[in-house]
């Protein structure tokens, strides 16, 4: 999508510091950290949110929920994490290409 912020980072259009990627997926810092470590993991396919997602993206949902915890161990955060997914304007959703907060490294409560 030409507009999307998130796909002009996954396109390299944009700058940011990758910390994993793989055929379907594509995680880096978040600009503005709310916690130690604070990554978003993004697929490089463009769905809005998850509410616009449907049942061929089953697959690449599972994908990135399994893979989520082998970035959190690569990231050290070997005591645990939090997983965020804003949904929509009503839940906090700002860039409208789905992705998964990590949240970690430090004492909980996060934002
Ligand atoms: P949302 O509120 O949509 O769930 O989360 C969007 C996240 O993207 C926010 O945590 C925000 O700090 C992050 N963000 C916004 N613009 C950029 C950017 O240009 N680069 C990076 N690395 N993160 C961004
Ligand atoms: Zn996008």
């Amino acid at each position: 999508m030409n507009d999307c912020l998130f796909c002009k980072i996954i396109d390299g259009e944009i700058p940011s510091k990758k910390v994993y990627e793989d055929e379907h997926i594509y995680v880096f810092e978040d600009i503005a950290p709310k916690a130690p470590v604070h990554v978003l993991v993004v697929p490089r396919k463009h769905i809005r949110s998850l509410k616009e997602a449907s049942s061929e993206d089953k697959e690449l949902l599972a994908h990135i929920q399994l893979t989520i915890p082998k970035i959190a161990q690569q990231l050290g955060l070997d005591a645990g994490f939090r997983t965020v997914l804003n949904t929509e304007k009503g839940g906090g959703q700002e860039v409208f290409h789905i992705h998964y907060h990590i949240l970690g490294g430090g004492p909980m409560p996060f934002a």
